[in-house]
């Protein structure tokens, strides 16, 4: 019986263990085969797709897609990502793997089933501790040191390739016998999949079925029989005839060289992912380092408000917080190791995030959240006072909700070390004037030198309105900057928190002795200068909301604190903008991109937005979903003028 499930959960296979292997209970059929599922991998997709010799042509910086219906166990794609390994390609190569998932296995089962392979177990071990939890949507998993990219929906197959961009060189056809499950193969699920095929894109399918023969013929793809696995005499294998139409967007060469304007976590991240995926990248900056703006504080958490309605808000929030946590849990050794000037050694804690109730409202919506929704306990839970008191360290008479793999991250020295990479040429102390574009190539004139790209993005906070060359008799951008000053607490004055306590104000672990506490959030104040009204704003909110943070007492007026002002960048819909500007009317804006808008959020939305501004630079399959991509798309953000007033 199918359980109905409130959002965003999605309901897990049903597995049965059968002499150890698993078994689906709904579709009554194995995920892979009894004597060896493996070795039935690699004859069914991996050598009729002739992976080994296409893998070994793969471009430095290029990407190669393999589409899949039918995730399961992974088994199929830890088969290709060993392929892809033995094969060798150029260090900036890239597999993505974009697969669909209708009763995604729990993480145990996952780790059950794969533990079945020793030969594919460093690969299993990454794959399970990045698998998502299960809630519905698109999830992007970076492995291999972002060498493989898993894109891995959990949803039905129909909605996964209406859904989803990308377009597949191989696809493995894989989703039970068509006879127990025909859900995987309507007409219009081979249609999706023609659709979304490369030119010469190949397939392969270990079923024979004729009725899945003709549509797939009657799509385009040339079709012929093979000998199957085991006791299977036949299967299927296709591909496109050569010249089918058209080339399909993810034709486009890789880009020669990006700009971006704006070192701000946001451009870091993107300069470094452009970077790892072959793409030489000019980052500017007007001050000396990276961080300089609203990245700079000493601590950040990472911190959504989940909505009580699921929409594509919440969608967008829930996604940057998964992605973020995998993304800044999965940071190369290198890049922690050479932060050592940071006495901490590590620009990411994942000490849990406690989101308090601290008055009847907030602790009435807490309530309906929890009613409408179901989110698994590894992203959110409830908690009442005293478990958030032994949580958090910090004594409390309020309940609320728990982040267990949320915490904090020193941003500025994130973004000074993600910079450090080989493919990205740095000007700072280079205030950027003017953007202009002439022939195919952006000019962006700083005070010191011209800088040319074919292609620029706009990472520039609360400046980006004033970097955008739209001329204001046609409109403009609503995006407002937002002061916030944090304040810094010495650990002589409060107790450390053991995690992260969100509430009118949050509070950090102290780092190097220091807890940051804030942040105000004034409308109306442009000034830069620290003020002791801030100040003191944000100690009174703290004590109203934790009164037993103190050592001994709040600081009063007298007591020097210090602190800082940064300007977050919001819209006028408060959600983030990321994408191309060339759908902006009056201005030809091709080739110019934005990444903004991200508000007191940013370090939980730059990384997913960064990733999918790289996807969308270099052609390769998008991380977000079309309803995602549509909530960012920064046109949105431009008001026109009045016609009667342009004329
Ligand atoms: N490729 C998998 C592996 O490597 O383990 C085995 C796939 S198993 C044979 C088929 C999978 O398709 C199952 O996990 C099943 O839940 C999934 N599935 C079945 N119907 C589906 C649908 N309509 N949409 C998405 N997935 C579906």
């Amino acid at each position: 019986m199918m359980t109905q499930l409130a959002p965003p959960a999605i309901e897990s296979a049903d597995i049965r263990w059968h002499d150890g292997i698993p078994e689906s209970r709904t579709f009554g059929d194995v995920y892979f085969n009894r004597d060896n599922g493996l070795e039935e991998t690699r004859h069914v997709f991996i050598r009729p797709n002739e992976l080994a010799r296409r893998f070994a042509r793969v471009a430095d910086g290029a990407a190669f897609v393999i589409g899949e219906t039918g995730f399961g166990t992974g088994l199929n794609f830890l088969a290709a990502w060993q392929e892809w390994r033995r094969a060798n390609p150029p260090p900036c190569a890239r597999l993505h793997f974009v697969s669909v998932e209708r009763y995604p296995l729990r993480r145990e089962d996952l780790h059950r089933a794969l533990a079945l392979w020793p030969e594919l177990a460093d690969l299993a071990e990454e794959l399970v501790a990045q698998y998502p939890p299960l809630v519905r949507g698109a999830h992007r998993m970076r492995l291999d040191n972002g060498r493989v990219r898993l894109t891995l929906f959990f949803g039905d197959v129909l909605d996964a390739w209406q859904e989803l961009e990308f377009n597949a060189d191989a696809w493995f056809l894989d989703g039970f016998a068509p006879a127990l499950n025909p859900s995987m193969w309507p007409d219009e699920a081979m249609q999706q999949i023609r659709r979304h095929s490369k030119r010469e894109a190949t397939l392969a399918t270990f079923t024979s079925v004729g009725r899945v023969r003709r549509a797939l013929e009657n799509c385009g793809f040339q079709m012929h029989k093979a000998g199957g696995f085991g006791r299977k005499r036949d299967m299927l294998v296709g591909s496109l005839p050569p010249d089918p139409g058209p080339a399909p967007r993810n034709d486009v060469p890789q880009p020669k060289g990006i700009a971006i304007i704006g070192a701000g976590i946001a451009g870091c991240l993107l300069a470094r992912n452009l970077a790892e995926r072959g793409v030489p990248v000019t980052l500017i900056d007007a001050a000396e380092q990276p961080g300089a703006g609203a990245s700079g504080n000493l601590q950040g958490a990472l911190y959504v408000k989940l909505g009580v309605e699921f929409n594509a808000q919440t969608q967008l929030a829930l996604s940057g917080l998964l992605f973020s946590q995998r993304y800044y849990a999965s940071l190369p050794e290198p890049l922690s190791e050479s932060l050592s000037e940071s006495p901490s050694g590590s620009c990411w804690h994942r000490t849990g995030l406690f989101q308090m109730a601290h008055n009847e409202q907030e602790r009435q919506r807490q309530q309906r959240f929890l009613e409408r929704n179901q989110y698994p306990a590894d992203i959110v839970e409830p908690v009442d006072a005293g478990a958030a008191t032994d949580l958090t360290g910090i004594e409390t008479e309020h309940s609320g909700l728990w982040f267990h793999n949320s915490g904090w991250l020193q941003p500025a020295a994130l973004c000074r070390d993600l910079i450090r990479h080989p493919g990205i040429t740095t000007l700072f102390s280079n205030p950027v004037e003017s953007l202009a574009r002439n022939g195919n190539q952006w000019f962006i004139a700083t005070q010191r030198q011209t800088v040319s790209a074919a292609q620029a993005v706009i990472c520039g906070g609360h400046h980006s309105p004033a970097l955008i060359p739209v001329d204001s008799q046609h409109g403009h951008f609503r995006f407002k900057p937002i002061r916030g000053q944090v304040t810094h607490l010495p650990d002589h004055v409060v107790k450390a928190p053991r995690a992260v306590i969100c509430g009118p104000r949050y509070i950090n672990p102290t780092c190097d002795g220091v807890a940051v506490t804030g942040a105000t959030f004034d409308l109306h104040n442009a000034s830069p200068e620290m003020n002791e009204a801030s100040h003191r704003e944000n100690i009174d909110e703290l004590h109203d909301m934790l009164p037993a943070i103190w050592l001994d007492q709040a600081p009063g007026p007298d007591q020097h604190l210090s602190g800082r002002v940064g300007f977050r960048c919001t819209t006028h819909d408060y959600q983030p903008a990321a994408g191309a500007l060339a759908a902006v009317p009056g201005a030809d804006l091709r080739d110019l991109f934005l990444l903004t808008g991200l508000g007191s959020k940013g370090l939980t939305y730059a990384p997913l937005l960064a990733e999918y501004l790289a996807d969308t630079l270099t052609g390769e399959p998008a991380c977000l979903p079309r309803s995602l991509i549509k909530r960012v798309r920064p046109e949105r953000c431009f008001r026109p003028m009045a016609q009667e007033k342009v004329s």
